[in-house]
């Protein structure tokens, strides 16, 4: 039985395999695909303190050199339940179940869809939710970007290098992504800005996507803008149907100050929870304190289980 499962290979569950196992706890850090988790796929990342501009790939293999130089054991498995059990909590998969004395949740999120016509039927034909990985096929073409977040902002700056225009169309008339990232953008001459228009279809045959039509929101006019590709940036969904505690609306994990799920010995970490700001930064500093208070409970457990062995009469040690 572990001491410590954390589920989760990005940068919110490495840090936390990397705290676990420091404080002696047996520990493995569950992951679907690979160590790395959403943030493996920006291509720049220039506020994680220490490194000015690095590419969340780099940003992650050194997350993951360090976890695995001092005995972090990775294994591949696809969480599907958590079950409690007394002490032991019980982590579904499709093979064998882990048993573990307290998980760390860092699931993170992944990109929502955005429900127009067409972005079904075209995903992977020119709809996607991924620059980094998408966007080199249109190279010299037309894409168009939704979204004012963050995420939106800097793929567009992303794809403008790649495309030959960039249509990025918002609902509003302002960002809501940082500062330094709204005065980059509008440096960017192949970016036309496609202010207070919703999505109405990705137009295409079996070529895939031809078209975007957006629609105004002051005139309720419709324009077709001519894309090859469209990339859906309109916020994000968190990972965590696999378990039944406490969720806010969206279904991200409510915690408390020491990252304490509504199930004893079940932490929560990162993008996954409900919290303000969602960033490499904050991620590690959850994951820190999630491990910090998983081994003073396993420590805890421990002690009980020395005190029911004191009480039976047993020698201790
Ligand atoms: P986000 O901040 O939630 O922004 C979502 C954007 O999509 C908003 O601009 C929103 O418009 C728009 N949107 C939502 N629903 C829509 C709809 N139905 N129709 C049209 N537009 C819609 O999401 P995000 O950019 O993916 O960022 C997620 C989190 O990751 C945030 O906490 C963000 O700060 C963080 N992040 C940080 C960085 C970084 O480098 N610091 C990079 C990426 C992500 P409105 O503005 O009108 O609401």
């Amino acid at each position: 039985m572990y001491d410590c499962v954390i589920i989760g290979g990005g940068p919110g569950g490495v840090t936390a395999a990397i705290y676990a196992i420091r404080s002696g706890m047996k520990t493995v850090v569950v992951e679907k695909i690979g160590v790395g988790g959403q943030i493996a796929l920006s291509d720049i990342i220039e506020n994680y303190p220490g490194f000015p501009s690095i590419s969340g790939l780099e940003l992650m293999s050194h997350f993951e050199n360090h976890a695995k130089g001092i005995g972090v054991e990775f294994v591949s498995a696809d969480i599907t339940g958590i079950e409690v059990d007394g002490d032991k909590r019980i982590l579904k998969t499709a093979g064998e179940n882990i048993e573990t004395k307290t998980v760390v949740i860092c699931s993170g999120a992944e990109a929502k869809k955005l429900g127009f016509a067409g972005e079904e039927e075209f995903i992977g034909r020119g709809v996607s939710t991924c620059a980094t990985c998408d966007g080199p096929f249109y190279r010299n073409k037309a894409v168009a970007v939704i979204g004012g977040g963050d995420t939106a902002v800097k793929e567009s700056i992303y794809l403008s290098k790649i495309a030959s225009k960039v249509y990025h169309v918002h609902r509003r008339d302002r960002f809501r992504a940082e500062k330094v990232l709204q005065d980059r953008i509008v440096t960017k001459d192949n970016i036309e800005f496609v202010w207070k228009h919703t999505t109405e279809e990705a137009l295409g045959d079996v070529s895939g996507v031809t078209g975007l039509r957006v629609k105004s929101v002051d005139t309720g006019e419709t324009r077709d803008l001519d894309v090859d590709g469209v990339f859906v940036f309109v916020g994000i969904t968190p990972n965590t149907a696999f378990v039944d505690c406490d969720k806010d609306e969206q279904g991200f994990i409510v915690v408390n100050e020491n990252m304490e799920t509504s199930i004893p010995g079940v932490y929560a970490a990162g993008d996954c929870r409900v919290t303000p700001l969602r960033q490499v930064v904050t991620a590690v500093g959850d994951a820190a304190i999630a491990a910090f208070k998983a081994e003073e409970y396993v420590s805890e457990l421990e002690g009980r289980a020395y005190d029911k062995v004191g009480a039976q009469g047993v020698t201790l040690k």
